[in-house]
């Protein structure tokens, strides 16, 4: 008999069951993104592997260990693309869009490569949706992207979403903030892992990506770059927080935030799903405002993320978009119901309530069926309780604080 071949190492087939789930996503990006006027734009799977090696940059993990490179006939050195900003600043400058109306805002979607170990949820060809606005540098954009971002995971009913946010800063901030930490690290070199240590003078930054226990010890109290931002940066990142808190989205600030690309500066960012186990980034990106200079173009300021379709479809499973409400409101005036439960989604709890007339106990019986983890009972009287459907405890509650009150008992 022949040998049975396989896929190679890290890929995969995608099989007619697999389909529904994947057009379901490819359809929800295309409706999100043309919506915000962004064009999808293709770029070719591979490329010259100098656009990486400049663009990503020498020292990054992904050029220095993780490209499929090769040579075509001619010698031509090629390199399938491991992430598609580079590639698009090419196409931008390549094209002259720098001399269409700024900003150009382009989305794709597509497979990617990397020579990565492969593990749940980290592949050596995957996908990612990916969205850029180049030729701005109003801290609006990097709003408007992150707030997207939210949006396109949320609307696939990826609920537990943290989202992490720091800046890096200018170029020279960043410079500057590099010999402080060498010099720290340095201080420390005994504690770190050799890695790092390795890694002291090409990319400190690296150390805050450590899961090495000592070199943990030591990042915990370095400077961190967050500290050192000032004028416009400064400005810059305040002013994104500040679009944020207005947008609803809540964040986390992570001065160790580190992405391994070396193009970015000032904002960065990164969704993470606590459902998905170690490999738990969705989506994540930043501004890049040195990128299609270094590419040859005009200096561009520019904005983008990337989303891996594969981690979403993960932790969609964990958490489809038809689960379990967290919370079933229950009361006998359908109007009430409705402002509650409405008020309830805009703080971003999921909930349901009656649409069939039902009596009280009725609904109380189809918040059992829903498995929502609490009922919420709202008397006609305008008092509320708060019922944990599976333990059965009740208790009142302030009905004007009810938003409130369910995002503190769900971490409870
Ligand atoms: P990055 O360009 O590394 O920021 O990646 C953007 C997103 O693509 C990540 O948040 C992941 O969701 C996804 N991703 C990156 N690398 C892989 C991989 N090797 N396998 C699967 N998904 C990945």
């Amino acid at each position: 008999m022949a040998p049975r071949h396989q896929a190679p190492k890290g890929t995969f087939d995608i099989l007619p069951a697999d389909e529904a789930a994947r057009a379901l996503v490819a359809e929800h990006s295309a409706r999100l993104l043309d919506a915000a006027g962004f064009g999808r734009i293709e770029t070719p799977a591979f490329e010259d592997t100098e656009l990486f090696t400049r663009g990503v940059g020498e020292s990054t993990d992904i050029v220095s260990k993780e490209m499929f490179s090769f040579s075509d006939r001619a010698d031509r050195p090629l390199t399938l693309r491991p992430e598609g900003t580079a590639p698009i600043c090419r196409a931008y400058v390549e094209h002259g869009m720098h001399k269409d109306p700024q900003p150009v805002k382009l989305w794709y979607a597509g497979p990617f490569f990397r020579a990565e170990n492969p593990q749940k949820g980290r592949y050596r060809q995957f996908n990612q949706v990916g969205a850029e606005a180049i030729g701005t540098d109003s801290p609006l954009a990097d709003a408007e992207l992150i707030v997207l971002l939210d949006e396109f995971l949320r609307g696939l009913g990826i609920l537990q979403l943290e989202l992490r946010l720091s800046s890096l800063g200018s170029p020279t901030t960043r410079a500057a903030y590099r010999e402080e930490l060498r010099d720290y690290l340095r201080e420390h070199e005994g504690e770190l892992s050799s890695e790092v240590r390795s890694r002291i003078d090409s990319n400190p930054l690296r150390a805050f990506d450590s899961d090495h226990e000592g070199t943990r010890a030591v990042v915990a109290s370095a400077p961190t770059l967050l500290e050192r931002l000032e004028g416009e940066d400064a400005e810059h990142f305040a002013a994104v927080r500040r679009l944020l808190d207005a947008a609803g989205v809540p964040y986390r600030l992570d001065p160790a935030l580190v992405r391994g690309l070396d193009y970015y500066t000032r904002t960065v960012f990164e969704f993470t799903c606590d459902s998905l186990g170690a490999q738990s980034g969705v989506g994540g990106g930043g501004r890049y405002d040195g990128l299609v200079e270094m590419l040859g173009g005009p200096p561009t300021p520019a904005i983008g993320w990337a989303a891996g379709v594969e981690r979403i479809l993960l932790a969609m499973a964990e958490t489809p978009p038809w689960a379990r409400p967290e919370v079933f409101v229950v009361c006998g005036d359908g109007d009430a119901a409705f402002d509650l439960t409405l008020e309830l989604r805009r703080h971003r709890i999921s909930a349901q309530f009656d649409l069939a007339g039902r009596a009280f106990k009725g609904q109380m019986k189809q918040a059992d069926r829903s498995g929502a983890r609490f009922a919420v009972i709202l008397e006609l009287d305008g008092s509320a309780k708060l019922r944990e459907m599976e333990s059965g405890d009740q208790r009142e509650v302030d009905p004007a604080e009810l938003p409130a009150v369910v995002i503190a008992a769900r971490e409870a």
